[in-house]
């Protein structure tokens, strides 16, 4: 049995109830055959897959807090510290009910790999709760971030591990924990990235998830000989991720036509209103009907479908598992050209196949969501030299990291003769550093 089947059946045997986990395993082992075939007997005898799919440590505590009726209320809170060959972990805390240990590890896992593509030094980390800040007051959303941070706030640090945003997490979130973390910790450090402008945050942060998206699915086009000028995109979510991908798509020049959230799907053939979005997702916190009952243009229907309408691009910026097999044969069939993912493992490894085999250019997370992350690693050193950069600078280092991505990737797909696969070359080019880190360092 070669050494990645070897590892493979350990981590299944090991983790058999975290099925987003394994599918995240199954998905970088596999495409990492080719790198740890030519090195089986240094990386067997060193265990160096089975320490990679290891998590350095994880927590797991009880959030309890006080809701509006003076109910106390119980969560689950989660950080798993991945790996820090390269750097302090780095990775978000994701507030959703769909979150458990197994969703926490496949987002940590996937990190790793992400921020070292960054080329920046940052390690893999995740975090989150069952908590969910839908429909809950201000003050109960302050009380659970405090319950939290207070546990939290044990094991983290401006140079050891440094959470930010993620679903479910944004700007409210953050200063409630930012300001706990200070008050218990007594320390005005980095120690969250996604910060208000006023208190440490970078410029670009809020956007940088879709605008790096955006850079980096403009230079795919235009490395095959394509630009973004007059494409019609379909964009799943309408979260942080989505909003920003939909405004730069539109700054492009491209037409953006679809948005969706948990509950049902806009389609809006004249493009996706951004500003109205942002009032109805960032300000009044409402559901996608009230877009629709504000725009004649707009059609509205429940449930999901954004993937069946005609598009040049797909851009899934929502979560995990959202573009199926049929989502993709639906795409192939229209024409789509190009799937680059917003979102973390949106597309199921059976879809992402279908789509490669039939001649889409597909950029997974890793690689084409690494904006966000490489962003907050930027306010990590602004925060360190107690400076703030302006917009353009900021902008301007998040595109060139972008396009530095989709170059490595490239080549590291070139190399091991997969052109093309860029899901591969993620793989390899972020496995590649860690794995030589994590030999120098011996074993730890
Ligand atoms: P937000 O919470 O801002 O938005 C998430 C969007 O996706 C919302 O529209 C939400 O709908 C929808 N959604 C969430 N869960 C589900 C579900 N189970 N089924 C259908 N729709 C769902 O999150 P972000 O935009 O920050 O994150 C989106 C994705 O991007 C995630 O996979 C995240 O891990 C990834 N990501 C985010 C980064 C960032 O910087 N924010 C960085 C890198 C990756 P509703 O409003 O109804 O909840």
């Amino acid at each position: 049995m070669s050494y990645v089947d070897e590892v493979l059946a350990k981590v299944k045997a090991k983790n058999a109830s975290e099925p987003e986990f394994l599918q995240a395993v199954e998905e970088v082992l596999d495409s990492l055959r080719p790198v740890i075939d030519a090195n089986e007997e240094k990386y067997r005898k060193e265990a160096l897959l089975e320490r990679i799919c290891e998590p350095e440590r994880q927590f797991k505590f009880r959030v309890p807090w006080v809701d509006d009726k003076g109910q106390v209320q119980v969560n689950t809170g989660y950080r798993v510290q991945f790996n820090s060959a390269i750097g302090p972990y780095k990775g978000g805390l994701r507030l959703h009910p769909s979150v458990n240990l197994g969703i926490i590890k496949f987002l940590g896992f996937e990190q790793i790999f992400k921020n070292s593509l960054t080329g920046l030094p940052i390690g893999g980390g995740k975090g989150g709760s069952d908590f969910d800040p839908k429909g809950k007051s201000d003050r109960e959303v302050m009380a659970f971030c405090q319950s939290f941070m207070t546990e939290l706030c044990k094991y983290i640090g401006a140079d050891t591990d440094v959470p930010a945003g993620d679903i479910g997490t944004g700007a409210r979130e953050i200063g409630y924990m930012f300001g706990q973390y200070k008050r218990i910790r007594g320390l005005y450090e980095g120690v969250l990235t996604g910060k208000g402008l006023t208190y440490g945050g970078s410029l670009v942060r809020t956007e940088a998830t879709g605008y790096g998206l955006l850079y980096i699915t403009e230079e795919l086009m235009k490395d095959h000989g394509e630009s973004m000028e007059g494409k019609t995109c379909v964009a799943s979510g309408a979260g942080n991720v989505a909003i920003y991908a939909i405004q730069k798509a539109h700054q492009m020049g491209a037409k953006c036509v679809t948005c969706s959230d948990s509950t049902g799907w806009i389609y809006d053939p004249e493009g996706i209103d951004v500003e109205l979005l942002k009032e109805i997702k960032e300000v009044k916190r409402e559901r996608l009907t009230a877009y629709a009952e504000a725009r004649p243009s707009a059609e509205y229907h429940e449930g999901r479908g954004v993937w069946q309408i005609k598009c040049d691009i797909a851009l899934p910026c929502a979560t995990q598992n959202e573009l199926l097999i049929d989502d993709a044969k639906q795409l192939v069939a229209n024409g789509c050209k190009a799937v680059c993912e917003g979102a973390n493992m949106p597309t199921t490894i059976d879809a992402t196949e279908y789509l490669q085999e039939n001649g889409v250019w597909f950029i997974g997370g890793k690689a084409a969501n690494a904006g966000g992350v490489a962003t907050s690693a930027l306010e990590m050193s602004q925060n360190s030299e107690r400076l703030a950069w302006t917009f353009e600078e900021v902008d301007s280092k998040l595109k060139d990291i972008m396009v530095n991505i989709y170059h490595n990737i490239d080549d590291a797909a070139k190399r091991y003769g997969m052109e093309g696969n860029y899901v591969a070359g993620a793989n390899i080019a972020g496995f590649e550093k860690v794995a030589e880190a994590m030999t120098a360092q011996g074993i730890v």
